[in-house]
C-alpha cells in the first residue's frame, strides 16, 4: 500500500496509550505531555500526513464493503483539543461517509427517555465513520461530579441508589458489547490535558480576540472541579476498558502528538479489519462488460 508510514509505526505510537482492562488503571502513571520518543512536531508532520491519505483510502474500502461500522468517541476537560483532533484527524475522510454528533446538556426531549437513547439514535450506519464529540460518558463524567443533574432526568426514586454509577458502567459495558457484536466497532479517546495546559489555553482564549469566541465560564468553573473529575475519568476507565471497546489514554498537551496517536489508533483498527472492495460477482461482471461494449458503440 502506498500510505503506509503510519500504520507500521502505529503500534508502537499507540501500544502505551490503549487500555483493554481497567483493574491496574490509574491516571498518575499516564503523563499528558509525553510524545513516546517522537521528537516535534516536524518529525510528526509527515506521517500523521501520510495516515491521513491511508484513512481516507480505508474509509472506502469500508463505505464500499458496507458491513462494519467505526464509532469514535472523544471524552476530555475543556481546551484539552476535541474539535482540533476530529477536524485535522478527518480531513482525508469523505463527508458522506463520516458523521459527528455533539452531545451537550440533554434537552426537555432528551430527559423525558433514558440517558442511552439519543445516543443510540447516532450510532453510524454500516460502512460509516461515526464521531461522538462527548457522549453518554457524560453520565458518570459531569453527572457524577454534579450528581443534582440526575434531578432533571426524572428517574423513578427507587432506582435511584448508591449502585447508580455501578450500573451505569455495567449498562454502558453492555450497550458496548451488543454494538460490537453488531459490527459496530468502538474506539474511546479520553484527551488527557494537565491543568496547567488547560490554563495556558484559556489564557490564550482570554487574550487573543480570535479566539475569545470559544471561551465559556461554565469551561473556568468546571475547572474548579479538577480534581473530582480526574477521579471520575479514572473510574470510568477502570470501569469500561474492555477489548471489544478499549479506551485510548492520549498526551494531550502536544496538540500534534495528540493527533498522531488518534490517527494511528483508527488506522490500526481499520487494518484489523482486513477490508477489501467488494468482489463483483460473475454474472454482474458480464452485465458491465455489455454495458461498456454498448457504450462504445454508440454513434453519435
Ligand atoms: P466547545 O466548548 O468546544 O464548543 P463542548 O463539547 O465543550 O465544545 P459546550 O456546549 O461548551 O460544548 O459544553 C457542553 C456541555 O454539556 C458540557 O459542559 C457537558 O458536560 C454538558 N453535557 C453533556 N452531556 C451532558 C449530560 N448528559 N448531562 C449534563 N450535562 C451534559
Ligand atoms: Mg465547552
Amino acid at each position: 500500500m502506498k500510505h503506509d508510514k503510519l500504520l507500521k509505526e502505529g503500534s508502537r505510537i499507540t501500544e502505551p496509550y490503549c487500555i483493554t482492562k481497567g483493574e491496574k488503571f490509574r491516571l498518575k502513571d499516564h503523563d499528558p505531555a509525553d510524545t513516546n520518543g517522537v521528537k516535534d512536531k516536524r518529525a510528526a508532520q509527515g506521517l500523521l500526513e501520510d495516515g491521513i491519505a491511508c484513512l481516507s483510502h480505508f474509509q472506502e474500502m469500508l463505505y464500499a464493503q458496507d458491513r462494519w461500522a467505526l464509532l469514535l468517541i472523544f471524552q476530555a476537560m475543556d481546551a484539552a483539543g476535541k474539535d482540533g483532533v476530529i477536524k485535522h484527524v478527518m480531513s482525508g475522510v469523505n463527508p458522506q461517509g463520516c458523521e459527528v454528533h455533539a452531545f451537550k446538556s440533554p434537552s426537555n426531549e432528551e430527559l423525558n427517555h433514558d440517558y442511552l437513547w439519543r445516543n443510540h439514535k447516532c450510532i453510524p450506519e454500516r460502512g460509516k465513520i461515526g464521531i461522538f464529540n462527548r457522549s453518554y460518558y457524560e453520565e458518570v463524567l459531569v453527572v457524577r461530579v454534579h450528581p443534582t443533574f440526575l434531578r432533571p432526568q426524572k428517574l423513578p426514586e427507587r432506582l435511584v441508589t448508591k449502585h447508580i454509577w455501578e450500573e451505569r458502567y455495567e449498562d454502558i459495558n453492555t450497550f458496548e458489547r451488543y454494538l460490537a457484536r453488531n459490527g459496530v466497532v468502538i474506539r474511546k479517546f479520553f484527551l488527557h490535558v494537565s491543568k496547567e495546559e488547560q490554563k495556558k489555553r484559556f489564557l490564550e482564549r482570554l487574550e487573543d480576540s480570535k479566539k475569545n469566541w470559544k471561551f465559556s465560564m461554565a469551561d473556568v468553573q468546571e475547572r474548579s472541579f479538577w480534581k473530582d473529575y480526574q477521579e471520575a475519568y479514572e473510574e470510568m476507565i477502570q470501569q469500561t476498558a474492555t477489548k471489544y471497546a478499549p479506551w485510548y489514554v492520549v498526551p494531550a498537551d502536544n496538540k500534534w502528538f495528540t493527533r498522531l496517536v488518534v490517527a494511528g489508533a483508527i488506522l490500526e483498527s481499520l487494518n484489523e479489519l482486513n477490508l477489501s472492495f467488494p468482489d463483483v460477482e460473475k454474472a454482474k461482471r458480464k452485465e458491465l462488460a455489455a454495458v461498456r461494449a454498448s457504450l462504445l458503440a454508440e454513434k453519435d
